[in-house]
Order: C-alpha cells, then structure tokens, then sequence
C-alpha cells in the first residue's frame, strides 16, 4: 500500500486489506497494489471532526416572485390559460421544497415553517442578474442561522430569453412536466446555496477548508477529476449539487441526465460522496 512515495506492505486475507499508515493532512491517494494489479482511491483526512449540530430550512417566497413564476409559465407554455399559469404558480410552490428535503435526505436537515437559531433561511427572491443564486460561505459550519437566495428572475430571464439552451423542455410540455423543471432547478439551487452556508466547497490551500480542494469560487473541482482521473468522483457537469454554476448543464439543472430527450425516470443532482461525508460530520474549526 503506497500514500505519498512511501510504501508499507499489508496483510491480505480475502478482499480484506489490513495495514497501517500516516495519512497527510488533506488529500491523499491511496494506492493497493499485489503484483502487477492495482487500485486506488482518494482519501482526504480532517481533525477535530464531531457530529455536526441537527440543522432546520425554511424557504420564504418574496413578494414578486409569483410574478416571475407566472412569466416563465407563460414564456415556456404554449399559450397557456390564465388559470393553468396559476396552477403553475400553486404546483412549484408546493413541489420546491420536496426537491431541497430528498437532497438532504439522510443528512439531518430538515424543513421547518419559522426562524431560529438552527435554522436556514432561503429566499427566493424576483432578482435577476448574472446568477441563479447567493450564500455566504461558512467554513466548518460555524453559523447555524444564515440567508441564501435563490434568484428567480433570472430563471426567468435564462428560460423565456434562451428557451432553446434548455432542452429537453419543449413548449409543448404538459402542465406537470413544467412544474417540475422549474420545480427541480428553483429546488437544486436552494440546495447548492445551503451548502455553500453549510461549509461546501472549500478551497485554495492553505486557507481555511483548502484542504476539501473545491475550486472555480468554491465548488467541486473538475481539475480534480484530471489530476485523479477515474478515483476523484468529485465533479460531474451539474450532477453533483456543489459543481459550479458555470460548468453545470441546464439539463442537469432540471434533473434531466440528457439534452436531448426525456428520461422516463428523472435524475435529480445529489451530494458527491466527499460533500456527503463532510455534510455528516464537519470540523468545528476551519
Ligand atoms: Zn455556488
């Protein structure tokens, strides 16, 4: 077994490997190896780690946003009636928050209608702008009551001004299936922004939470991915629910895994098994 040029041997019974190494802070690979097979895999070690505290959101929806709800129903609907353009408003209203509760699911995160000291906040928000949402990055999680936007205008703006770049979505769609695109992009990003407020992605070495290695402003980084290729599994092109905006497909963003047809089944962004693993316990201290 090799971890950073020095290689020690282990005791092999079966698939079980047995050994004993001194891990680096940070990242390190992993390496097995008997005779001419090998394998390995990334490992990144923390100190100081404990349980991370129960955490509770709530999604609040600012004056405005029906507004913008309604105009997307109208600019990705074929002439859709006024009452199918509320229906619309009342369906991703009531379907937004299921989407950010099945992301966390197994995390102890949990909804909660009020404020309070545990809980996070996500707004969502008329603004338009060059981004689909804000947070404030917490390093090792050490606020509990924080605010995330989500901008659903520029959703808006995105969807009714290149309705083409979202492919699967036709305007011939029904209802439901609208709903649910919008559902899934206003959910997954809530989702993103709460982790930013969670403590995902650190990066830049030598800073506070380098040692996770995200990049491209705090994100899953893809330059991992060639740096390690086949073992990172950190970046997946908006699969992963931290892979940075820029680098993530509007397909992905409506759970859809292809641009060019509908899936029968969809396929939700989730938590890379590094953003999971910190989300179940993170370091107290950055
Ligand atoms: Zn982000």
């Amino acid at each position: 077994v090799t971890v950073a040029n020095s290689t020690v041997n282990a005791t092999v019974t079966g698939s079980n490997w047995q050994t004993q190494i001194t891990l680096p802070n940070g990242l390190s690979e992993v390496r097995a190896r008997q005779g001419t097979a090998s394998a390995s895999i990334l490992l990144t070690l923390g100190t100081g780690l404990q349980s991370r505290p129960p955490q509770r959101f709530r999604l609040v929806w600012e004056a405005g946003v029906d507004d913008e709800l309604r105009a997307i129903a109208r600019g990705t609907l074929q002439n859709p009636t006024a009452s199918t353009v509320e229906a619309f408003v009342v369906g991703v209203r009531q379907l937004t928050p299921s989407v950010v509760v099945r992301a966390y699911n197994g995390i102890n995160v949990t909804e909660t209608a009020n404020d309070g000291p545990d809980v996070h906040t996500i707004q969502l928000r008329p603004s338009q702008g060059t981004i689909f949402g804000q947070s404030p990055f917490d390093c090792g999680n050490l606020a509990q009551q924080q605010t995330s936007e989500v901008w659903v205008g520029t959703y808006r703006s995105e969807l009714v001004g290149s309705f083409t770049s979202w492919q699967p979505m036709e305007k011939t769609d029904s209802l439901q299936t609208r709903i649910e695109d919008i559902a899934e992009a206003l959910g997954r990003t809530a989702a993103h922004e709460m982790g930013h407020s969670l403590g995902l992605v650190g990066s830049g070495l030598g800073q506070g939470c380098g040692y996770m290695r995200g990049c491209d402003g705090g994100h899953n980084c893809s330059n991992l991915e060639e740096q390690f290729p086949g073992i990172s599994n950190r970046f997946r092109f908006g699969q992963y629910i931290m892979d940075p905006g820029e680098k993530t497909s509007n397909n992905a963003r409506i759970a859809e895994p292809l641009r060019g047809s509908r899936a029968l089944v969809r396929a939700p962004a989730f938590f890379n098994p590094f953003n999971s693993s910190y989300l179940a316990a993170v370091e107290p201290v950055p």
